[in-house]
């Protein structure tokens, strides 16, 4: 709590008392340091690239460069680099565009068995390099009310992790089912409400002391693992404001060693 004295003047500025201003601002606070320590994070993220670029760079300036081959593997991590660059700064973007809701979403009916099939085929040649196979459960018909283009987002995110996160020769499905009585409650007419989409591999998954916090920002169970795939920390909790923008919700469920799961439900009509 903040207390504030503020002295109260009447016309012709004369004295008329003051005025005892209680305030709570630990919602404030909490705000400020969680503004802060995410500053603090973004900072530490971009370093690591561009301190790469530079001590790559300064060693092929100081003769490196004389030798071929050095000159090719050292210019190959700059360009890895500046390309992790660019996509650190892309997501980091986006995120703060989707955490201020500063996001246009242009709801359409869209049937969900056309569209995964869609989307298993634009990420089907990343799952062949790893000889995964993609599966894929969906009847015909089920529909649901959403930004086409973000929901592709949320998709293309969580199969793209479902394969960065299995071993060779794994599988990563995805199955949709209409929901009649989320919460218990059946519908009058008989009809569904909700649809839930589950992501699952056969992967690494994540260890349970990990689970609650996978979806905090630059949050990532193996630094290392996530860093040499290409991740930035930061696709969950992209997915995870995308879901609720559409009033939905997400959830993760795993097992080390078996694999994870996600469970995505949204709202059919919006
Ligand atoms: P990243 O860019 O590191 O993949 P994400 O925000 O997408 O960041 O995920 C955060 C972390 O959650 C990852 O670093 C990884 O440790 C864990 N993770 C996400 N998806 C999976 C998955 N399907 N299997 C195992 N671990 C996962």
């Amino acid at each position: 709590l903040e207390l504030h004295l503020v002295p109260v003047f009447h016309a012709r500025e004369e004295f008329g008392g003051a005025l005892l201003v209680v305030q709570d601002v630990s919602a404030i606070r909490r705000l400020e340091r969680m503004r802060s320590e995410f500053v603090a994070n973004v900072s530490h993220e971009l370093k690591t690239p561009i301190a790469a670029v530079k001590g790559f760079a300064e060693t092929l300036l100081g003769g490196a460069v004389n030798d071929p081959e050095i000159s090719r593997s050292f210019l190959q991590i700059i360009f890895d680099e500046s390309e992790r660059l660019n996509r650190l700064i892309g997501d980091i973007l986006e995120l703060s565009k989707v955490e201020s809701r500063r996001v246009p979403l242009h709801f359409s009916p869209i049937e969900m068995s056309g569209f995964i099939a869609k989307t298993i085929e634009v990420i089907s040649a990343e799952a062949a390099k790893k000889r995964i196979i993609l599966d894929m459960r969906v009847e015909e018909g089920i529909y649901v009310e959403a930004d086409e283009d973000r929901l592709l987002q949320i998709l293309m995110n969580l199969l793209s992790n479902g394969i960065n996160y299995t071993p060779e020769g794994g599988k990563v499905s995805v199955s949709v089912e209409p929901l009649y009585n989320k919460g218990g409650l059946l519908n009058q007419e008989g009809d569904y409400e909700y649809i839930r989409i589950r992501i699952s591999d056969t992967g690494i998954g994540i260890p349970k002391k990990d689970l609650p916090r996978i979806f905090e920002r630059f949050y990532r169970v193996d630094k290392a693992r996530s860093r040499s795939s290409g991740g930035t920390g930061l696709g969950l909790s992209i997915v995870k404001h995308l879901v609720e923008l559409h009033k939905g919700t997400i959830m993760v469920e795993s097992t080390v060693g078996v694999g994870s799961t996600f469970t995505i439900e949204l709202p059919v009509l919006q």
